[in-house]
């Protein structure tokens, strides 16, 4: 890109927006993933309006230059590493949140973090249930960018259950509203949801209005181990054929003991799983509920059952869950799996995956959300070692394939990104992935939202 034509984005957005220098730039460079394809970009343009957005995309229109949309840049897919000479459009600045509570939504602009959001709701007896593990360094473009799942999600549902209008700028820098406060609304095409889960591919979101529900009540927290991941898969399959549990997440015997290692939280090292599951089904019925589910888990095996229902000690066993990628991370580099299966096929699931990591000579601990059977399996190896690295790449491709083969999936909530992009067609098959190019191409024409993320 030349000077000139830089310049010309620069001058046309009030000061501060544009950031050029290198050593700023480096920020934007890669997500939570590090991505070793990421690029590097000529600039990051910090917007704080949805009109700069729309100037950058029409910029980038009329100069050919990929555009990468970014939010916290928490994803774990490289959705938003950045192109070679392109632009990393940056939400973190637009932040604002207006609940109204009259029509029970939230409109907030995409770089809110959800925990934000979430804050803001409870300050008005709401909630906004989807809670990704990173709820609190995540935003909400990022959410609805990637229809982010999380640990509640087996009762409540994901991102796109709670999304009830979007305002989108598309890749000329037309803004579009869709949906909008209204419950109902069969008016036109569903585009809404087209861009739930789009990645960053079809359109910048700048605004999203949000379904609230009454905030949650009571939870009662049960937590079980098991001698294997096998044995503890039955126990949700049995569980959630009967009962909605309000969070039903497993660990394995690794990611228990790195978490431990990290910082203890009392976990019995020994388990070969841990179950943390709650419910939060009103009055007496929450006792009748985790009842059922402790015998549930003891047919299956379960070697210990405790239940709790004080606060403290439940967030203790929650957080143990949730920071499983955290205490990994230090173990070594990661290749993080997200490969989901029908319910009843978790058991083959996570027994396939312990026979790769096996056959691979890999390490391959697995934490699951895994009541709506999303397992995520996490390849942590040396980098320095070129035979290792190898082997953890051929495992990471053979756990996304036997995924498929169970009529699964690679990614049940952090997305495509860069690097699950190659296993897509498999599962997709050719004529899904043509008609995906084909609404790619109609939208973005000239290719420049995204580029080399997804399709
Ligand atoms: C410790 C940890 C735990 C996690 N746990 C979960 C979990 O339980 N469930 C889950 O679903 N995810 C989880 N994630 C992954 C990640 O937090 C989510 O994918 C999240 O939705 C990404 O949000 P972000 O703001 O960081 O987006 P980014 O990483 O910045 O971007 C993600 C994608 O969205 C696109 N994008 C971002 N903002 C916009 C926008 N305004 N318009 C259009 N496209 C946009 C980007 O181009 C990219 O493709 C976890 C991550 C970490 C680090």
């Amino acid at each position: 890109m030349t000077p000139e034509i830089l310049a010309e984005l620069v001058d046309a957005l009030p000061p501060g927006v544009v950031a050029t220098e290198p050593a700023t730039l480096e920020n934007y460079r890669f997500d939570w993933s590090k991505d070793d394809g990421a690029g590097t970009p000529v600039a990051a343009v910090r917007a704080t309006d949805a009109t700069h957005v729309q100037i950058t995309m029409r910029w980038a229109t009329r100069h050919g230059v990929p555009v990468v949309p970014r939010g916290a840049g928490s994803g774990l897919s490289g959705g938003s590493s950045a192109v070679d000479g392109g632009v990393v459009l940056s939400l973190e600045r637009m932040r604002s949140i207006e609940i109204d509570t009259a029509s029970r939504v939230a409109v907030v602009e995409p770089g809110a973090f959800n925990v934000e959001v979430k804050t803001a709701a409870a300050a008005q007896g709401l909630w906004y249930p989807p809670d990704p593990s990173s709820f609190e360094i995540c935003s909400i473009g990022g959410n609805v960018a990637t229809n982010a799942g999380g640990l509640c999600c087996v009762k409540y549902g994901v991102t796109t259950d709670y999304v009830l209008g979007l305002d989108v700028v598309l890749a000329d820098g037309t803004l579009v509203t869709l949906g909008g406060k209204r419950i109902k609304d069969v008016a036109g095409l569903s585009l809404l949801k087209l861009f739930v889960g789009s990645e960053g591919t079809l359109g910048i979101i700048t605004r999203a209005v949000l379904r609230l529900i009454p905030a949650q009540t009571d939870r009662a927290t049960l937590v079980a181990t098991f001698d294997s991941m096998t044995d503890a898969s039955y126990a949700v399959i049995a569980i959630g054929a009967q009962l909605r549990p309000s969070m039903m997440e497993l660990m394995d015997n690794a990611a228990v003991n790195a978490v431990e290692d990290w910082k203890s939280h009392g976990l019995d090292r020994s388990a070969g799983a841990l179950m943390v599951a709650q419910s939060d089904a009103p009055g007496a019925a929450r006792e009748l509920e985790i009842e059922a589910m402790r015998v549930a888990c003891e047919a299956a095996g379960a070697s210990e059952v405790a239940v709790t229902t004080d606060p403290g000690e439940s967030e203790m066993f929650v957080s143990a869950r949730r920071n499983a990628f955290v205490a990994l991370e230090l173990k070594g580099t990661l290749l993080l799996e997200d490969v989901g299966a029908p319910v009843p096929l978790l058991p083959d699931l996570v027994d396939g995956i312990a026979k790769i990591a096996a056959e691979h000579d890999v390490m391959i601990p697995v934490v699951a959300h895994a009541g709506d059977g999303n397992t995520h399996p996490i390849i942590v190896f040396d980098p320095n070692d070129p035979d290792v690295a190898r082997r953890a790449r051929l495992a990471f491709d053979e756990v996304m394939m036997l995924a498929i083969a169970l009529g699964g999936t690679i990614t049940g909530e952090h997305g495509v990104g860069r690097t699950k992009k190659h296993a897509l067609p498999a599962q997709l098959g050719e004529d899904v992935m043509a008609l995906s190019r084909k609404v790619k191409h109609a939208l973005d024409p000239d290719g420049i939202l995204n580029p080399g993320a997804v399709l």
